[in-house]
Formats: structure tokens, C-alpha cells, sequence
């Protein structure tokens, strides 16, 4: 096969779209490394000859699509272009990583490699968690941050042509982007990708309710913008009166965070009131600091119309851990409709707009990849620094994507700052057993984010949690109602095990590990005679929530595994499972 199983108009279009890179490219200010780039392109367009995508183009215009968004959507320069252009060939070529290392760089080389076992089987495992994929992720990205920022831009393209694919596969794919990309580019300050990405995965995984939305949103979208109009005039003129040079623009919320506002408030689409925002970008002068500049234009707005008194979000004075600035206030609009308005320069519009890649451009001048290099090897750092030794500062660095990324996970934080993982329901008393069995016997509540709470309370991802003990305080039996750690179970049933109701040692008798075994026993057999085959076992364990059968014994059934009925009830559950798999298992033959 040759590069002529495409036609002469494919062959024109691919020269075509690479020419658009290049010309993307030179709109930057990185050090022109064109000939590097070109040979990268005709090296994987050599290396894919002949194959196309599922939607019939050939295959080479993906990774030109990829390297465009790296260059124009995310602000890298030529060893990113370069990665991205060559980031299927290891995968899916015959060509190795030595190959790309001898032909171009190690760099180039490495982050290929990064970026082809992301892709293999070693992330797509479906029996793996989310989160343990995630926190692979994670350490891939502590490696070299480019990795994942391709890893996204792929993504985000395969998202979008995302119509070619089966069904199956679209569900497969919009819900790893859903839990995976989509908070991972929003942690890195990508924020327009992450609003695409959150749209795209939505429209497929609920399509029906994606499309009740986005035609209310279209149906409201010119009267939306005649308020825009209305409401930005007597703006401009305060702005024009300052002298500065600006553009105003009008967001409307996407639709998916449409959604996202009508499940967590429980509204329908009529009361979402914010459906519009208004960003201002200007250009600061020399004379004054730039917060002052965004204060200023704050105070002309807010002579307008009133700000809300809880909505003013100054993220000047203290940026969000993944770097996006700006100034956000709320204010009355005359038709009465809250409007948010953002006040950026254009150095923080890009930083939002790019993320923390864009950071080096503003330090750098125009040097170009030599301090790419160099400032994004200092972030890494931080972010590992940050990974490591998680202090005061990485409660914000987690508190952008703590809720999406970890759905049953939640982090908590010592006073010193030291993090520990939770199961989500986790409650402070799992947290003093979770540091140390001595802490847990004796909590008798602790400080959340310095505020007293019971040994009850369930703590939420971010927290941090002081454990307050006393001496005389023992454990109570209604405890076992209360924590959800297998560490904090089994402790607490040791602790009863070897004392009386009245917390006094008493004699052990072998009484416990007998019901355990029996417990065991009756379920061997079952097991046994039902033929229950490893992954129905799995999937019974895991409606329970534990893992194992030991787990199961020892944690989820607490001092009750004697308990006839409670072991007929799992009797009944496994059977069941047994049923519902064991069809599924014929149906698929
Ligand atoms: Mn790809």
C-alpha cells in the first residue's frame, strides 16, 4: 500500500489541513520549527497510508486534527505539534518508540510512549475503576503534563466526530469523557474544552434529554441576546469613557450545565435564571496594576446596576489553584434577570481560555520552546510537590475537580495536611480509625474546618479534620451503625470481642470466629450447589460493597453473622444474581 489508495482530493485535502497547522503555528509566538514538524507529518502520513477512520476520511486527518486543537486550542509548541501528529503511530503502525526517538527526539519519543500506553489496555481495563484509571492519569501527567494535554486534545476530537462510532462504543466513550477528561481539562484550566467536552458526552449519553434542552436554549437564545444589547450599552460607554480597548461578549450556558443546574437545585428549565453571561476583556494600561484596572471597571458596572452582595468572586487577589484570573459579579439587570458578569485582561482571558500552558508565554516573551521546556517542567513539579505533600493549598488545587473525579472517593486532611482516602459516607469516626485505632476509641467528635462537629458527621472531600479525643470516652455499641471503613468495623469489633457491655475485659471465648466460619461454611455450600461462577460471586460482593468474602464476614455483617435471617436474606440475593447472570450468560451464546 502507498500514500495513492487515497484520491488526489484526499491527498489535496491533507495537504490542505496540514498547511492550516502550519499556518496556526506561525499565528503563535513560539520559535518557528517548521522543518521538524513537516517531517513528523509526512512521517505518520507515510506510516497510516491507506487506513482511514470509521467515517471513511483517511486516518492521517485525525492527527492533524489533534495537532491543530494542541497548537490553537491549548498554546504548545512544536514538540507537542510533533507528538501529536506522530501520538497513533506506535499504537497502531508498525513503527516503535525507538524508531520515533532516532528519527526525531527522545522528548518527542517519550511523550509518544506516555501517550501510547495511556490508550492501551492498561487504562481501558473495564473491570478498573474510574478513579483508579484517573489517578493513573494523574502520575502519567506528574511524568510530563503534555502527555495528558494531548491525551485531551485527542479526546476532544474524537469526541467530536464521535457520530462515526457504534452506539455502544459512543456510550463507552462519552462516559469516560464524562468522568475522566472532561474534570481533567477543567483541573488544568482548559475551560472551553471542558464545556465541550461535558456537551458532547451529554448529548450522548442522554440524548433525548440534551435535545429538550438545547431547543428551549435555541428558542430563547434571540431574545437572550436583545437583553445582551440592551444591558451591555450603557456599559460600553462607562468603558469607552475610561479609555480602554475591549470586547464584550454574551455566553450563553451550555446545555449541559443547564442540566447540571436543574438536578442540583431540582428546577425545571424555566427557572434557571443565569442562562446569560457577560465577559468583558480589555487591555490593560502601563499606569496602574491590572487588579486595580478590573476594580475599576467593577465600579463602573456596579454604578449601573447593583451587584448581589454574596456574588462578587475575586479571583485576581487569589487565583484558582489551576491559574485561572479574573473578576466575576452578579448585578440587576433592568428586565430583571441576575447577569454574571467576568472581568478579565486579555493576559487572564488567555490563561482561561488555554490554561496554565499559556502561562510561560507572558514569563517568556518570545524565546519560545526552550522556556516551554523549562517553565513546564517547574509546573510539573508543583503539581508532584503538590501530589506529595498536600498542605493547605492542595484543598483548592483538589477542590476543582473533587466532586467529578472521584464519585466514591472522598479525600480528608489532617491539620498537618497529611490526606487520606475515604469511602464516600464516611464519618469522623472513620476518619480517627482510619489515622489510628487508639484515636477512633477515644473520638469524641472533631473540628471540621474548625467547626465542632459530632463523631457522626460525615465528611465531605476537602475537609480537614481535626480528631478530638478524651481519655475517658469508649467506644458504644450504636457505633457499628456509624462507620463505613472495614478498618473502623474491624476494630470496633475486636474492641467488643475482648470487652463487656461495660467496656471491662472479659474472657474470650472462640464463640465469634465459629459463627464466622459458619457463615462461611453455608455459603460454600451454596456456592457449590448453585454453581455460582467467579464474576456472579463478584457482582454479589459488590452489591454488598465489599470485596471479598472475608471482607463480608468480618466487616458487613458486624457481630449478626449468626443470624439465620440475615444469612437466608444473602442466600436469596445470591440465587437471585445467580438468575439474572445465568440468562445473560445464555442469551450471549
Ligand atoms: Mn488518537
Amino acid at each position: 500500500m502507498n500514500e495513492s489508495d487515497f484520491t488526489q482530493e484526499e491527498e489535496q485535502l491533507i495537504e490542505r489541513t496540514f498547511q492550516e497547522l502550519l499556518n496556526d503555528y506561525a499565528h503563535t509566538i513560539h520559535r518557528q520549527k517548521v522543518e521538524i514538524i513537516t517531517r513528523a507529518f509526512r512521517f505518520a502520513h507515510m506510516a497510516h497510508r491507506g487506513v482511514r477512520r470509521l467515517s471513511g476520511e483517511p486516518y492521517i486527518m485525525h492527527p492533524l486534527a489533534v495537532a491543530r486543537i494542541v497548537v490553537k486550542e491549548i498554546g504548545l509548541g512544536s514538540t507537542s505539534i510533533c507528538a501529536a501528529l506522530l501520538h497513533d503511530v506506535v499504537e497502531d503502525t508498525e513503527f516503535t518508540v525507538e524508531d520515533i526517538a532516532s528519527r526525531f527526539n527522545p522528548k518527542i519519543a517519550q511523550i509518544v510512549d506516555g501517550l501510547t500506553k495511556i490508550s492501551g489496555g492498561k487504562f481501558g481495563n473495564q473491570s478498573e475503576k474510574q478513579a483508579v484509571n484517573t489517578r493513573k492519569l494523574l502520575l502519567t501527567m506528574s511524568e510530563d503534563v503534555r502527555v495528558v494535554l494531548i491525551k485531551i486534545a485527542d479526546r476532544l476530537h474524537n469526541m467530536r466526530t464521535l457520530a462515526a462510532q457504534p452506539v455502544d462504543k459512543q456510550h463507552k466513550i462519552a462516559s469516560e469523557t464524562q468522568f475522566i477528561y472532561a474534570p481533567l481539562a477543567h483541573r488544568l484550566g482548559l475551560f472551553p474544552i471542558k464545556d465541550e467536552l461535558e456537551d458532547l458526552s451529554f448529548r450522548y449519553l442522554l440524548p433525548d434529554v440534551y435535545n429538550e434542552i438545547d431547543s428551549k436554549l435555541s428558542a430563547l437564545k434571540d431574545s437572550q441576546m436583545e437583553n445582551f444589547k440592551r444591558f451591555v450599552e450603557p456599559i460600553r460607554k462607562k468603558i469607552d469613557h475610561l479609555g480602554y480597548e475591549y470586547t464584550i461578549s454574551a455566553r450563553l450556558k451550555t446545555v449541559y450545565s443547564i442540566w447540571e443546574k436543574m438536578q442540583k437545585k431540582n428546577i425545571p428549565f424555566e427557572d434557571v435564571y443565569d442562562l446569560l453571561a457577560v465577559r468583558i476583556v480589555f487591555k490593560p494600561n502601563d499606569s496602574m496594576a491590572e487588579k486595580d484596572q478590573c476594580w475599576m471597571i467593577y465600579s463602573a458596572i456596579t454604578t449601573l446596576y447593583r451587584p448581589h452582595p454574596e456574588r462578587i468572586r475575586d479571583w485576581i487577589s487569589t487565583p484558582k489553584a489551576n491559574g485561572y484570573e479574573a473578576l466575576h459579579v452578579t448585578v440587576m439587570s433592568p428586565f430583571g434577570q441576575w447577569i454574571e458578569i467576568q472581568i478579565r485582561t486579555e493576559r487572564m482571558h488567555d490563561l482561561a481560555e488555554r490554561g496554565l500552558a499559556a502561562h510561560w508565554k507572558y514569563k517568556a516573551g518570545d524565546t519560545g520552546d526552550v522556556i516551554e521546556e523549562s517553565e513546564l517542567d517547574q509546573w510539573l513539579k508543583d503539581v508532584k510537590e503538590v501530589l506529595e505533600h498536600p498542605d493547605s493549598d492542595a484543598m483548592t488545587f483538589l477542590d476543582t475537580f473533587k466532586l467529578n473525579l472521584f464519585a466514591d472517593e472522598i479525600f480528608a486532611f489532617t491539620p498537618k495536611g497529611d490526606f487520606r482516602t475515604l469511602p464516600q459516607g464516611a464519618s469522623v469516626l472513620d476518619f480517627a480509625y482510619q489515622l489510628h485505632t487508639e484515636l477512633g476509641e477515644h473520638c469524641i467528635g472533631a473540628k471540621v474546618n474548625h467547626k465542632v462537629v459530632s463523631v457522626s458527621y460525615l465528611i465531605q472531600s476537602g475537609d480537614q479534620v481535626e480528631v478530638l479525643t478524651s481519655e475517658s470516652q469508649k467506644p458504644e455499641p450504636e457505633w457499628l451503625n456509624i462507620v463505613v471503613t472495614a478498618k473502623a468495623k474491624k476494630a470496633l469489633r475486636m474492641y467488643f470481642n475482648r470487652t463487656d457491655v461495660n467496656g471491662k475485659p472479659r474472657n474470650l471465648t472462640a464463640y465469634p470466629v465459629t459463627i464466622v466460619v459458619r457463615g462461611k461454611d453455608t455459603f460454600g455450600v451454596l456456592i457449590r450447589i448453585l454453581n455460582i461462577v467467579s464474576n456472579q460471586m463478584h457482582l454479589f460482593l459488590h452489591s454488598l460493597h465489599t470485596e471479598t468474602m472475608d471482607d463480608l464476614f468480618e466487616c458487613k455483617m458486624q457481630m449478626s453473622v449468626y443470624d439465620e435471617a440475615t444469612v437466608s436474606v444473602l442466600c436469596r440475593e445470591l440465587s437471585k444474581i445467580k438468575e439474572l447472570t445465568d440468562v445473560e450468560r445464555i442469551d450471549n451464546k
